[in-house]
């Protein structure tokens, strides 16, 4: 069983509902930046105030920013048996400092999940999932950066041989 997992997809293809329900089910970390950075909004912290904006707008928060968040969660936690990466990394450069810091922790990546759907499907249930950041003008924003910035990774993790494809347009209980 692989224990270092990564799920890759689109704003609302259902990385963090397939992360958690993985990760419960393994005792995994489920590690996901935007679930990290929100909770540091919603107990105000200095890190929360100066993300909040940006998350509201559907801007990405600084690379720095989240390799911090990365790299002190996965370093905290020894005991779990694996862990799974959602929403991270976002970009090349977050895929290069990711490969830094898990080959300085020694726990190489082993599969790279792909959730693929199509767009106006992901865009149908951003708005019905209506979070904070959820709006119609963030969701474009969002999936406009996801496209630009995100998608070519998946080429990066194919030529890596990482990559498990998974066709994200169904029910969600039944992958
Ligand atoms: P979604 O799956 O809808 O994109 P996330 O919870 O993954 O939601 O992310 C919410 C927001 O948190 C993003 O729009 C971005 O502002 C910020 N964020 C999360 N992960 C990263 C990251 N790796 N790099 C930069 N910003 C991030």
């Amino acid at each position: 069983m692989k224990k270092h997992l990564l799920f890759l997809g689109a704003p609302g293809a259902g990385k963090g509902t397939q992360a958690e329900l993985l990760s419960q089910n393994n005792s995994y970390l489920h590690l996901s930046t935007g679930e990290l950075l929100r909770k540091e909004i919603e107990i105000n912290t200095i890190l929360g105030r100066q993300v909040k904006d940006i998350i509201n707008s559907g801007e990405l928060v600084s690379d720095e920013l989240v390799l911090k968040i990365v790299r002190q969660n996965l370093d905290r936690d020894h005991n779990k048996k694996g862990w799974i990466l959602d929403g991270y990394p976002r970009n090349l450069s977050q895929a290069n400092s990711l490969n830094e810091v898990l080959n300085e922790i020694n726990q190489p990546l082993e599969v790279v999940f792909y959730l693929d759907i199509p767009e106006e499907v992901l865009i149908k249930r951003l708005l019905l999932r209506g979070r904070k950041d959820d709006t119609e003008e963030t969701i474009r924003t969002r999936v406009d950066i996801y496209k630009k910035t995100t998608e070519p990774l998946i080429q990066y993790f194919k030529d890596l041989s990482l990559l498990e494809y998974i066709d994200a347009d169904r029910d969600l209980k039944s992958i």
